[in-house]
């Protein structure tokens, strides 16, 4: 059999590459405008990044890193990375980009690597834009990323989304909720699912977002986080709410939104977009107040999201917003005869060098195959050159749109074409 792609990624040909550019555009000016610069860190890297950056009991971690040897040291591995915030981070210390400014807003785009079981909306590799604002514990940061991510999709037309938001407490008041919630699932240890089992001790909050119907029956009644929250955390959370609401967007506090590792802290908000079943997010973020620490750098707060392209792409699919394919208005030369597939050859060059669309057939074909071309590549003005207009010093120019024609000198042919097309 002939050798296909890997399991669980994609090939994006031509007919939706403009799709992506499209997305691709909608970001880079919601970036322009909000003050984030565009960063772009290697595709691997050191693994031991992604075992402190995302975190050793993480499901990322532990199960859907694609690493592999560095073939410098031994036992030494790379890892495709699974996702850009650890790298961001990396880059803003090795960079020592906090000596240069306090407050750092990036951005980035680009192919992320899990080897997850694949389905629609969930790839092995996929596509995330994302957001990082490093140096400030302002509520309004959170705000804001969580604003952006919004803007963007209403710029896009969707519509139907929700947004889900959470605090999940910081260094100084979760263990005491760890405990308790450690407390509660003790009992009924034996029967949550395997993956909890292994959490409850390492990571118990994890056990609240677990999507095994059995574990969600058995969490019902856990303590929950915002009763538990101390004051400096319950205050930004306070905070951010009063931003979302000032700024009108319809949100639901949900208290088992969790990123569950240490060094995340304070906000954590998800938009989802139920109609695409279990592979309903398509953007989530929060606060890693611990993460640069975690990582040896100085303790410097910080704030950002992901979302995934894919799963944007088939929001806007299922909603109608995928944007028309763009035409450019072209040109295309037909020439019958070798002198004029000469003189067409001339033309065509002086027009692409002036950046205008154009092509011809560039064999001595038929006017009718020559023209069936000119049809397929959309073009809007046909230059009809044979042998009889050539002795004339002439060319036939044909609307495609409305059929008419008309007889130009063959000199003047290049200024007529660039006026019709530049305007
Ligand atoms: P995460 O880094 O896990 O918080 O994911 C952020 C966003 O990336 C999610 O909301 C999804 O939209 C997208 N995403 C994560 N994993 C995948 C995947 N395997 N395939 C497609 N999109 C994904």
């Amino acid at each position: 059999m002939a050798i296909q792609k890997p399991r669980g990624t994609q090939d994006f040909l031509p007919a939706v590459i403009g799709n992506w550019r499209y997305i691709e555009a909608a970001i880079r000016k919601l970036c322009a405008a909000y003050g984030f610069e565009e960063i772009r860190t290697p595709i691997f890297e050191d693994t031991g990044l992604f075992l402190r950056g995302i975190g050793e009991t993480t499901d990322v971690v532990q199960k859907e890193m694609y690493s592999f040897p560095t073939g410098d040291k031994k036992e030494q591995t790379y890892t495709l990375r699974p996702e850009n915030t650890a790298s961001a981070v990396r880059a803003y210390l090795e960079n020592k980009v906090y000596g240069q400014e306090s407050l750092t807003k990036w951005f980035y785009m680009g192919p992320m690597f899990r080897h997850d079981k694949p389905q629609a909306g969930r790839y092995r590799q996929f596509h995330q834009f994302g957001v990082e604002v490093l140096g400030t514990q302002a509520p309004s940061a959170d705000a804001d990323v969580i604003l952006m991510a919004l803007q963007l999709f209403s710029d896009l037309g969707l519509k139907d989304l929700s947004v889900q938001v959470n605090s999940v407490g910081c260094p100084n008041c979760r263990p005491a909720y760890r405990d308790k919630l450690i407390a509660f699932f003790e009992p009924k240890k034996d029967e949550l699912c395997e993956d909890c089992q292994s959490r409850l001790y390492k990571n118990p909050m994890r056990i609240l977002d677990c999507k095994e119907e059995s574990c969600k029956a058995l969490s019902v009644g856990a303590p929950e986080i915002h009763e538990n929250l101390c004051e400096e955390c319950a205050t930004h959370f306070e905070q951010v709410k009063t931003l979302l609401t000032a700024a009108d967007v319809n949100y639901t506090v949900n208290p088992r939104l969790v990123r569950g590792l240490d060094y995340y802290t304070k906000t954590a908000f998800e938009v989802q977009y139920a109609p695409l079943g279990s592979q309903s997010a398509i953007a989530g973020g929060g606060r890693y107040d611990g993460l640069v620490e975690e990582l040896d750098g100085p303790h410097t707060p910080a704030v950002g999201f992901a979302m995934g392209i894919e799963r944007v792409l088939l929001a806007l699919e299922k909603q109608g917003l995928l944007p028309e394919p763009e035409v450019e208005p072209s040109v295309f030369v037909v020439a019958l005869g070798e002198a004029a597939q000469l003189e067409g050859f001339k033309i065509v060059h002086a027009l692409r060098h002036d950046y205008i669309k154009a092509s011809m057939v560039g064999e001595n074909k038929s006017m009718k195959s020559q023209l069936k071309h000119a049809n397929k590549t959309h073009a809007k003005y046909v230059i009809i050159l044979g042998d009889d207009e050539l002795a004339r010093g002439e060319a036939i120019l044909r609307y495609m749109e409305t059929s008419e024609q008309e007889t130009v000198p063959l000199a003047e042919v290049k200024a007529r074409i660039t006026s019709l097309v530049k305007g």
